[in-house]
């Protein structure tokens, strides 16, 4: 790949799924793919600090534009030295581009062509999104990665209102390429990345697929499989989409999701993953481990002296028990929400580490029966 400053390197494929490890090469530094990337909403991983993403193997983190440009505002935000500095991360940042936002919580005013108008969750006030103005507004973040603007439909979307918002898509592509090459394109530091809409439909994906690359971009996003579907259909749709995606760029899918999910749309070819789960669901007390999901606040936990998980090496499963985490979040304590965050980033990551290591000695398809199953069981104190 020929873009200054980025560049992805496939290093070893899966011989019987389309699963592959690679370099996606950044300005801040590379990422070792498949990854997964933690969200920042408002320029900080909630309760947790930089050097423990570091610790738990983040490698590269999301914030949104859609909140970012809100509050305090992008220009505020390049005053105070732009994400990088606020977000005291020196790695590589990715900022989404506000679209799934607007359309998933956005009280929408107004959609047509030019862009869209929708009511600020933070005072109410009218505020207006067109593809030039999202490019700018990422661009002042500052971020290595910004992403196309797209009309995200909801899951229960008729296809003509699919067909409708996916071809608006296309023209407003057009439109964000143009102005991040006025903006000095990837010579700023800054790639921008195309995104596949055509919700559930095959064929709508596949047109999607056909006019995104159409544009030379440094990689490529798979939306909108985040709205209220249902898990099998985003299975099938990133079955059929992601193989089509050009092979010598990052594929991203966007949104999702849990370890169980990473290893079909992996299997099926994509590099990238964000999604909120193991810091909301630590937030709400509920972890991810080795031998499935817990509950932290289970009364069954209240004098456990064991590790959370015991095959874990992050702080809250080497220097905490059970039921020490369980009193820290029954009683509230910021720590509860803090640890429970780190182990589930350390899980996310160490999952994607094994993946990675797998496809390296291709037993891919090994580990994945190993783990899918464990990983999406519920278990009960006397369980583990
Ligand atoms: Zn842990």
């Amino acid at each position: 790949m020929t873009h200054s400053r980025f560049g992805y390197q496939v290093l070893d494929s899966c011989s019987r799924t389309h699963a592959r490890t690679g370099v996606f090469e950044t300005p801040h530094g590379p990422v070792q793919t498949p990854a997964f990337m933690p969200v920042g909403t408002r320029a900080t991983v909630k309760g947790v600090l930089p050097r423990d993403l570091l610790e738990v193997g983040s490698q590269m983190v999301l914030a949104n534009t859609y909140h970012m440009h809100l509050r305090p505002g992008e220009d505020t935000v390049r005053e105070l030295g732009g994400l990088h500095t606020m977000m005291g991360w020196d790695g590589p940042i990715l900022t989404d581009s506000g679209g799934y936002q607007v359309f998933s919580m956005g009280d929408i005013c107004r959609i047509d062509e030019e862009g869209v108008s929708f009511k600020s969750i933070v005072d109410g006030g009218e505020v207006r999104f067109t593809p030039e103005r999202v490019v700018e507004i990422q661009r002042a973040l500052g971020a290595d990665v910004a992403m196309a603007f797209d009309q995200c439909p909801p899951g229960t979307a008729s296809r003509q209102e699919v067909e409708r918002a996916t071809d608006r898509t296309h023209r407003w592509l057009e439109r964000c390429v143009k102005r991040h090459r006025e903006l000095g394109g990837e010579e700023s530091g800054q790639a921008l990345f195309g995104i596949v809409q055509g919700g559930a439909h095959e064929d709508l994906r596949g047109a999607s697929v056909e006019a995104v690359c159409a544009h030379d971009l440094v990689g490529y996003a798979i939306g909108g499989v985040s709205v209220g579907e249902q898990p099998e259909l985003i299975r099938r749709v990133v079955e059929h989409s992601a193989p089509l995606l050009p092979a010598d760029r990052p594929r991203y899918l966007m949104g999702v999701g849990t370890p169980k999910d990473f290893f079909d749309a992996i299997a099926s070819g994509i590099d990238l993953f964000d999604c909120v789960t193991p810091t909301r669901n630590a937030r709400n007390h509920t972890v991810f481990t080795s031998r499935g999901r817990l509950n932290i606040r289970n009364r069954g936990f209240l004098e456990d002296q064991r590790s959370m998980d015991p095959e874990c090496d992050c702080m809250a499963c080497t220097r905490f028990n059970l039921g020490t985490l369980r009193h820290l979040c029954t009683t509230g304590e910021m720590l509860g929400g803090t640890l429970l965050s780190i182990h589930n980033l350390r899980f996310f990551h160490h999952t994607m580490e094994r993946i990675r290591q797998a496809i390296s000695e291709d037993r891919f398809e090994e580990l994945r029966g190993d783990l899918v199953e464990r990983l999406s069981r519920r278990v009960a104190p006397d369980e583990l």
